[in-house]
C-alpha cells in the first residue's frame, strides 16, 4: 500500500479526510515526513501549515497546534482548529493579525496576557502563511 489514510479533526468537526501520500507537518521537536509505513508516533505540532501529497497535488492546511498521531497506515492530526487554505478568510485573519499585534504593543513581556496575545499572533500569521502557499 502506498497511501496513508489521513483524517484532521477538530472539535467543530473533520477538516479533512482521504488517502494521500505524503503527509508533511511541523512537530515541536522538528519536521516530520509521514511516508506509508511509518513508524506509529504521537507528537505535539506547532501552529504551522501541514502538507498533504498526493501525486502532484499538495493541500494545505493551517492547523493551530494540537497532536498528529501516526500508525503505519494512517494519520491523524487533532487540532483546536483547522482550515484547508481555500477556506481561510483572509480579512479576518488580516483583522486577527493587527488586533494581536495592537494588544502586544501595550502588554509587559512573560505576563499571561502578552503569551495570550502572541498566541493569537502566530495563529493569524500562519493562517495568513498558509493561505499564500
Ligand atoms: P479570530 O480572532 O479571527 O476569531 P482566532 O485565532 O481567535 O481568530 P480560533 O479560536 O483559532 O480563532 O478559531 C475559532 C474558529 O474560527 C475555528 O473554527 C477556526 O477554524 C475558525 N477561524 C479562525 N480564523 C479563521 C480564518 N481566518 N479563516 C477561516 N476560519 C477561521
Amino acid at each position: 500500500m502506498n497511501i496513508v489514510q489521513t483524517d484532521i479533526v477538530t472539535p467543530d468537526g473533520k477538516v479533512f479526510g482521504g488517502e494521500v501520500h505524503m503527509v508533511s507537518a511541523r512537530a515541536t521537536s522538528g519536521e516530520i515526513g509521514v511516508l506509508p509505513q511509518h513508524m506509529p508516533l504521537v507528537a505535539p505540532l506547532e501552529i504551522s501549515t501541514v502538507r498533504l501529497k498526493n501525486y502532484g497535488e499538495t493541500k494545505y492546511v493551517a492547523v493551530s497546534g494540537g497532536f498528529i498521531e501516526v500508525r503505519p497506515d494512517r494519520v491523524t492530526i487533532l487540532a483546536e482548529a483547522a482550515e484547508m487554505k481555500d477556506d481561510i478568510d483572509v480579512a479576518r485573519a488580516e483583522k486577527a493579525k493587527a488586533d494581536a499585534e495592537a494588544r502586544l504593543s501595550g502588554l509587559q513581556k512573560d505576563t499571561k496576557e502578552h503569551d495570550a496575545a502572541l498566541l493569537d499572533l502566530k495563529r493569524a500569521e500562519n493562517r495568513l502563511a498558509t493561505a499564500a502557499r
